[in-house]
């Protein structure tokens, strides 16, 4: 694989990162994952608005504009030959002496980009749905920014796999359900009424959740934008995630509870259907 660090397209082997990364020492960076349909990026312009968002809240300095990590992105996927799958996009604040405050000279930020090759159309996963497992969120505050401080997401997803979950869920102090390790999460009430938490510091401001809503909103579904609790989730009729990884992917059961018939419902499976379709058409 060709991956992109610092100037340099270079087979990952080769590829070098210093040891005084910020991004490795204090994980001081931000990143986004873009999907990949037919060889082109899907709303690569959502990524590219939320990373200046999250370069901004940590006054991190952008080593690229928009069309030069555009050019990045498509050149890595040429090279890769990749026709389905992902774009990996990491930016640090790079190298510097070890300290809590931020370097005060000018440092160059770290650019890394690499891609994964994937299905992401047609998975296993999707044609079944998941299974998710309830864990408390023991995040910071500050999950609207997309940082790659991400060991907590991933100790939450160890409990729900040893639980033999596929995902889990995190739980806020009220017990609402906040959002999936890497996942915007929702449920449809028995009235057919799509519900998903409001937007605030509390969860990922999700490209896909944008699209989502807007999709349900055109196609005359019912949505309410508020939070849900677990006990609300267990009496839902459907329930389901998304993300530029899993599009929108169904959610079968709840802590072992079965949620509907414990099988893809019909709202996400239609939501999903016109996401994909969607992408695919304005994908560049
Ligand atoms: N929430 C979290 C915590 C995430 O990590 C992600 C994926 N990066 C999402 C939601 C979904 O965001 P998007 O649709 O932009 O991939």
């Amino acid at each position: 694989r060709i991956v992109y660090v610092n100037g340099s397209y270079v087979p990952e082997a080769d590829a070098k990162i210093s040891v005084f990364d910020r991004g490795f020492l204090f994980a001081d960076g931000v990143y986004e994952v873009t999907a990949v349909l037919s060889g082109k990026l899907v709303d690569f312009g959502g990524h590219m608005k939320r990373l200046r968002r999250s370069l901004d809240e940590l006054a991190l300095s952008s080593p690229a504009d928009d069309e030069a990590l555009l050019a990045i992105h498509r050149e890595l996927v040429s090279r890769n030959g990749i026709e389905e799958g992902l774009v990996y996009m990491q930016i640090t604040r790079g190298a510097a002496e070890r300290d809590f405050a931020y370097p005060s000279g000018p440092v160059p930020a770290s650019l890394v980009l690499f891609t994964q090759a994937k299905p992401l159309r047609d998975t296993s996963a999707a044609r079944t749905g998941i299974a998710v497992a309830t864990v408390p969120d023991l995040r910071w505050k500050r999950r609207d920014i997309k940082t790659v401080q991400l060991l907590y997401p991933s100790m939450a997803k160890m409990e729900a796999k040893a639980k033999g979950a596929g995902d889990a869920w995190m739980v806020d102090e009220e017990g609402f359900v906040t959002e999936g390790t890497s996942n915007n999460a929702y449920i449809v009430t028995a009235e057919g009424v799509v519900v998903t938490r409001h937007l605030s510091n509390d969860i990922l401001h999700g490209i896909t959740r944008a699209a989502v809503v807007r999709i349900a909103e055109e196609t005359g579904m019912r949505i309410e934008i508020r939070p849900f609790s677990v006990e609300e989730a267990l009496r839902a009729r459907e329930a389901f995630v998304t993300s530029a990884s899993a599009f929108v992917m169904p959610v079968i059961s709840i802590d072992g509870t079965a949620i509907g018939e414990a099988k893809p419902g019909e709202f996400t499976l239609r939501l999903r259907e016109a996401y994909i379709a969607e992408a695919d058409a304005n994908a560049i």
